[in-house]
């Protein structure tokens, strides 16, 4: 066979030091805004943002941080952090950002599992670094992202951030590196075992800045003013941070306070057109925007993901703030993003109902991504909107296999599964349906729990909601919704369960409702499921009680009525 005939086209690596550098370049007065620890604002263009980072750069190498050492960030959104992802990435090195949410002791064996050698840290976190010192007896130090009048008062020894910048000149090139060589390490914030670090290329990396971009992506443009809620701690506040230098899109950066008021106040005096983030800081925003009868004068678009986008907070945002929503899913093994719900031309013509329909799903994937479902056989199922499945990605930016576990590949036939259960439709629109492991499986068959807390967060009286399996002697689990009142508002145990009737098919139906105060959040505001099951593993559901006095009798049976007639016989499916 003859060798094939290469192209003559330059051999450029693809680094994340090009961003920063392009930015500067082309669009040296764009500016990024920061709210500051200190509580002021501080602004800055991107081309002084490239010399700041290529001054971190010279100062750890003056320290004798080598290249692929791993450099840990406990920080908020704001510029110094920002000068961390290129500054640490630009001469090779690893940039590994922190969650700072986490437990003290899941952090020090994060960091010392990913062996940091720095550390830089926002003052907030004094106190946790002190904490951690002692745990983590490889970090040669500690650096506080401040100048000396703002050192706190420590007992951990620590450098300051803004002394090390000063003593060096930026006067330095970035390095043309592999791109297949390490950037940033994020650890998932698993609720079951350790956490597991995914490992970024530098290619992976500006590939998913490009995808991230795309209009039918996050659609950013040099024209827009983004503001990532979402924590640059969290899978790298979902490439924004790579892809506004990319674009040259503003950048504004909410620090520490992401509470309604703050957040709304930034939107406005910043003029920020574009957002990202977690439903649940929305919920604060929108409670906020209602209280105060306020509304947005620039924001037109906002990615809501990481945990599914209730339809009621998707509507309220495009019809009482003229706000797009795009509802994306992603995780930290696929930098994370997979999918975003935007519609074609086609779809686009559709009837409201049908066009919501869509936009209520977490959408299509971007060029980069690909994905199927698949049966516990392995085998691909059909794309027809109601046959559900365990949901496997692959692409250049998901990983091949975790940091330093390096003999067993999660993939399967060079898949990555997700743990994600979802059904894909004709038009090629995911929707998730659970986490494999929070599926309520009844009779043996599925139903949604995310479906089922997004009709309860629909109540008018519900502030948030969850969905957990509580053991049925007959069926073998049945939903119960465990929920939080909004402030001040009513609503019966028996009202909520009948809110849900029409809904979704009738053996769907939750078999009770219990309200707490507040639901368990993991240090990414994603509901805490294990701990609720733990916490209601001896519940004994009302259906189970009547099922105990009168076993296989269909009319105590609240949950089958109108389902099943005898014993043993599965309930309808979903599509019935
Ligand atoms: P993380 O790695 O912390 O970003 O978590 C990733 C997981 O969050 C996914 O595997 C999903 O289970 C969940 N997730 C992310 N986005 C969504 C979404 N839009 N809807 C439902 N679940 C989501």
């Amino acid at each position: 066979m003859s060798a094939p005939l290469l192209g003559q086209m330059m051999d450029v690596p693809l680094t994340v030091s090009s961003l920063i550098e392009h930015a500067a370049r082309h669009h040296g007065s764009a500016q990024i805004v920061s709210r500051r620890i200190e509580g002021d604002i501080h602004r800055y263009t991107y081309r002084e943002c490239e010399v700041r980072a290529k001054q971190l750069a010279q100062a750890l190498m003056a320290l004798n941080v080598a290249p692929g050492e791993r450099v840990g960030t406990l920080a908020w959104n704001g510029y110094r952090h920002l000068e961390a992802y290129f500054g640490v990435t630009g001469f090779g090195a690893v940039c590994h950002t922190v969650n700072p949410r986490l437990f003290p002791e899941q952090i020090a064996w994060i960091v010392n599992h990913a062996d940091d050698r720095y550390v830089l840290f926002d003052v907030t976190f004094a106190a946790l670094v002190d904490a951690l010192a002692p745990q983590c007896p490889n970090v040669r130090g500690w650096i506080a992202l401040c100048d000396e009048s703002h050192r706190p008062p420590m007992r951990t020894e620590v450098l300051c951030y803004e002394t090390l910048l000063a003593a060096q000149d930026g006067n330095y090139a970035w390095p043309a590196l592999d791109e297949r060589s390490a950037s940033n390490l994020c650890y998932t914030s698993g609720t079951t075992g350790n956490p597991k670090g995914a490992l970024y290329t530098h290619r992976s990396s500006v590939l998913h800045a490009y995808g991230a971009s795309l209009p039918d992506a996050m659609g950013l443009s040099a024209r827009d003013a983004v503001l990532p809620v979402v924590p640059m701690f969290h899978v790298n506040a979902w490439g924004i941070p790579h892809a506004a230098p990319l674009t040259g899109a503003k950048l504004v950066l909410p620090g520490k306070d992401l509470d309604g008021k703050s957040l709304y106040e930034l939107m406005e005096a910043e003029g920020v057109t574009a957002s990202a983030g977690v439903p649940t800081v929305w919920l604060g925003l929108l409670a906020y925007m209602r209280g105060a009868g306020v509304h947005f004068s620039t924001l037109k678009r906002t990615v809501i993901g990481g945990s599914a986008c209730p339809p009621a907070m998707l509507r309220s945002f495009e019809d009482d703030y003229a706000v797009q929503v795009v509802h994306a899913w992603g995780m930290t093994e696929m930098s994370p993003l997979g999918t975003l719900s935007r519609l074609n031309w086609e779809q686009s013509q559709r009837p409201r109902e049908a066009r919501q329909a869509l936009l209520e799903k977490q959408g299509r994937v971007i060029f980069g991504v690909d994905m199927k479902i698949v049966g516990d056989d392995g085998g691909e199922l059909p794309w027809d909107g109601a046959t559900s499945g365990d949901l496997h990605v692959r692409g250049p930016w998901v990983i091949d296999r975790y940091y330093r576990q390096e003999s067993g590949s999660p993939l399967v036939d060079g898949w990555f599964p997700t743990g994600d259960v979802a059904t894909i439709d004709p038009d090629g629109f995911l929707h998730i349906t659970d986490r494999s492991k929070d599926v309520i499986k009844s009779g043996g068959e599925w139903i949604s729990s995310i479906d089922l807390e997004n009709i309860a967060v629909a109540h008018p009286a519900i502030a948030e909601a969850a969905c957990i399996a509580c053991a049925h002697p007959r069926w073998t689990e049945r939903p119960l919704i465990v929920a939080v009142k909004k402030p001040g508002a009513a609503v019966t145990r028996d009202e909520l369960l009948t809110f849900f009737e029409g809904k979704v098919a009738k053996w769907w139906l939750p078999d009770d409702a219990v309200f707490v105060d507040e639901l368990p959040h993991t240090a990414t505001g994603k509901l805490q499921k294990l701990k609720l099951r733990e916490r209601f593993r001896s519940y004994v559901l009302p259906t189970a009680l009547a099922e105990a006095a009168c076993p296989f009798d269909p009319a105590q049976d609240a949950a089958g009525a109108g389902n099943v007639a005898s014993p043993g016989e599965k309930p309808l499916s979903m599509r019935d």
